[in-house]
């Protein structure tokens, strides 16, 4: 497989063109922004983590008959994937009240959500990605109803498959975010799952192992992703 153009660099990854039309190389680097890039910074081998986690992750998804982008681990750092047509929604799944929800409710992070909540947010950096509904979907025309559908649909079957999953590695998965593409007619999972875009929470402890700890400045990120990478990505 030959890597070719650069077609995207965003915060955390870059992707590249291959030689075959139809597929593209995610590149994952260890930089990372937290508050629409107000703050930025270097996590050391963040990179390795999410590029292998999301591997893991994806091949276990597949086993479930969910379609990804994910065709095969390049390296340590790469990941040759479906080429996507990006959906421009980001599809957030909560089982314990973090982060954003928390402020906008005022119930006390840790609180547990009896059934899950499913939230979309407009995947838009100058507008720093707003809450939207269904109606701001069918009004700007993101998506389909019928493809919506789907993607709430299967954001929760992803949820049902990933909490057992994680909980048997000792994680606590409190909420995620997930984008989906179209590969012709077809809609995919696409983009990351990994500690950049998952909070993950020690099951008994409840330490934070995730980006929070960069957002938040709680020290001890990198250890926080090589203890995620120990528990999740099977060793060689
Ligand atoms: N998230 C993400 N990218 C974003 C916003 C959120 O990956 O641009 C993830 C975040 O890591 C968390 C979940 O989505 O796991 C819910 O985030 P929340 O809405 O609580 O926002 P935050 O507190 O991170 O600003």
């Amino acid at each position: 497989m030959e890597k070719r153009d650069k077609i995207y660099e965003g915060k955390a990854k870059i992707v590249y063109t291959t030689d075959k039309p139809g597929l593209v190389i995610q590149y994952f680097k260890d930089d990372a922004t937290a508050f629409n890039a107000e703050k930025r910074g270097t996590i050391v081998g963040k990179g390795v983590v999410n590029n292998r986690m999301s591997a893991t992750i994806f091949e276990r998804l597949g086993k479930a008959r969910i379609p990804t982008h994910f065709m095969a681990t390049l390296s340590d750092r790469e990941m040759l994937c479906r080429r996507l047509d990006i959906i421009k929604i980001e599809t957030i799944v909560r089982n314990v009240v973090a982060g954003s929800l928390a402020k906008r409710t005022g119930l006390p992070e840790g609180t547990a959500i009896r059934q899950p909540i499913v939230e979309l947010y407009l995947k838009s950096d100058p507008l720093g990605d707003p809450m939207i509904n269904d109606d701001h979907v069918r009004m700007l025309k993101l998506a389909m109803p019928r493809e919506l559908a789907w993607i709430k649909r299967t954001a929760l079957r992803i949820n049902t498959v990933l909490v057992p999953y994680l909980r048997k590695k000792q994680l606590l998965l409190v909420d995620f975010k997930l984008e989906f593409g179209r590969a012709g007619k077809t809609l995919l999972l696409g983009d990351e799952i990994s500690p950049d875009t998952c909070r993950l929470w020690d099951a008994t402890t409840r330490e934070k192992l995730d980006k929070d700890r960069f957002r938040r400045d709680l020290g001890g990120v990198e250890e926080a992703y090589q203890e995620v990478y120990r528990r999740v990505v099977p060793q060689q």
